[in-house]
Formats: C-alpha cells, structure tokens, sequence
C-alpha cells in the first residue's frame, strides 16, 4: 500500500483497513485546522488505488471495515468513488462496512440513486466535522457550509440509509461566540439526529488561522472551565432518541461517554461536578511535539 504524508482516521476506524483515495482536503481553509496543510490536494489515479486494494485484501482477507482516506475523498467524483467501493466489496468477502470523512457539500450535490447505489456498496457510514451549528461560528471558521446545509446533508444521507457521525468543536467560536455555538449547535444536532456524537476540543496549532487571530487577539480561546460549560450547556439541550455519544479525543479535558438520551443525567452529573474545579487557565493553544498527535 501506499500513503501519502500524514494519515487521519477516526478513532473507530482503529481496526479498519485504510485505503488513500485522495490526497490531503479540497476545501483546506477551515481555520483551526493544520490536518493537511502541506498536502496539495489531488485524487490519486484509481487504478492505483485498486492496486492498494488488492494488496490490502493479501494481507487482510477478513477485513470487515474499509476507511477510505483522506479529508473528503467523495470529492473524487461519485464515478471514482463508487468504482472504488465496488472494487473493495469484490476484494473483501467479509465486507461489513465503508466510511469515509465527508463534508456537506459533496453529499449534497449526490442525487438520491447516486446515494442509494453509494449504500447498496456498503458505504454505510460518513464522518461529519459538523464543528458549529451556529451560523456566526460556521461563517467565522471558514466551514464552507451552513447549518442549513448540514441539516440538509445530514436528511439526505438518512434517507439512503447510511449513518452519520457528527463531530463538534467545543470552543469553536471562543468566548465571542460562545452563545452562538452553543445555541445553533443544540438546534442542528436536534435535526441531525447522528446516530454517533463527538464533542472534541478546537486546539489551536501552528500553521493556521485560529493561531494568527489568537496572537493578533482577534480571537479569545476559552478557558478549561468554558470549555467544560459548553459541553454541559450543549448536552443538557440535546434530545435525541438514540446517539452513541462520546468526549474522549486526545483534545478532551476529560474522557465521558454514554448513550443518548439514556445517559444524559448521568453525564451532566459528571461535569456539574468537574466544573467548579476546572481550571481558569486556556489550555487549548498547543505548539511543538503535542500538536503533531492532534
Ligand atoms: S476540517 Fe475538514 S474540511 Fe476543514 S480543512 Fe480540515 S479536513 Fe478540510
């Protein structure tokens, strides 16, 4: 197989076979983020991608989940992507499941058989950096979208049956926004209904906007406590009928999880406990060797 640069995956993709379909990010502006600044972002041919495949299926012929690399490879085009999930589905008999990081805009300009055929593939699960459901939040962070058009990917990927992994950056739109973040975050989620929620901490690394506003200070971090507040306030308005929720990323102050709505006092109870002996101190501005494992 063969990789270029620096690979992300979620946390639950750690057992998944990896497969790099594109190179890096089309939309590489959001301003917290350094995943794949120095990636020029391309698709890589397919037929080489196919030959990863092949060389995957050598080494793990029971593989059961394929994530598909990088920061949104359904910006190949749904020819090539699809291309590609058939060709896994052919190389491994076991096949249970593909996912892949997505962004609205390349699920929402799918038609509904474009996605209906992505899930007969076993496409099953997309990852959303969703970040903010607030407006000002999404606007000021440079998304590309707006909760609009997250509640709108998120309805249309429902409806083709796939399942959706929404994750949030507390402390997002720093103390400025705060309000906004928390609010419009509640609302969109509501409508999203993800079937998986991450709340992880925005850290502020080198080599992007967030670390230039922040020295400049046009943008005020969060304390610990803040941060904390906001991951209290955003819970205590969220009512879903079944999310596996969880706040245990590396950028977390704490490590929580549970089912929602099940464990959602319990959850409460434990950060109304953690909050009056959070720090006062911002910890999220991260430089050197600790930014490099975000
Ligand atoms: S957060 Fe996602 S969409 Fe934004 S630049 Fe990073 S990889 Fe691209």
């Amino acid at each position: 197989m063969r990789f270029e640069g620096r690979i992300y995956r979620p946390p639950s993709e750690a057992e998944s076979v990896l497969i790099q379909l594109t190179v890096g990010c089309s939309h590489n502006r959001c301003a917290f983020c350094a995943m794949y600044a120095d990636k020029k972002y391309r698709v890589r041919p397919l037929e080489e991608v196919m030959e990863d495949v092949d060389a995957s299926a050598r080494l793990w012929p029971r593989a059961r989940r394929v994530f598909v690399c990088d920061g949104d490879a359904l910006s190949a085009g749904h020819e090539t992507f699809s291309a590609l999930c058939a060709h896994i589905g052919r190389r491994f008999p076991a096949l249970e499941r593909i996912s892949a990081y997505t962004n609205a805009r390349d699920i929402l300009r799918l038609s509904p058989e474009e996605l209906d055929r992505l899930r007969e593939l076993r496409f099953f699960l997309c990852y959303l950096g969703l970040e903010s459901g607030g407006a000002a939040v999404l606007e000021r962070i440079r998304k590309g979208a707006s909760p609009e058009d997250m509640v709108e990917m998120a309805e249309k990927a429902r409806a083709a049956g796939m399942d959706l992994s929404a994750i949030v950056l507390l402390g997002a739109g720093g103390r400025a926004l705060t309000a906004d973040h928390v609010s419009g975050t509640i609302a969109v989620v509501n409508r999203m209904r993800p079937r998986y929620l991450s709340f992880l901490t925005a850290m502020i690394v080198p080599h992007t906007a967030l670390m230039t506003w922040t020295r400049e200070g046009s943008f005020q971090p969060l304390t610990d406590r803040e941060i904390l507040r906001e991951a209290r306030d955003m819970l205590a308005g969220l009512e879903l009928d079944d999310t596996l929720f969880r706040m245990n990323h590396v950028s977390n102050l704490i490590a929580l999880g549970g089912r929602l709505p099940r464990d959602r006092a319990a959850l409460l109870a434990q950060l109304d406990a953690l909050l009056p002996r959070a720090g006062d101190r911002v910890t999220c501005i991260c430089e050197g060797d600790r930014a490099m494992f975000l």
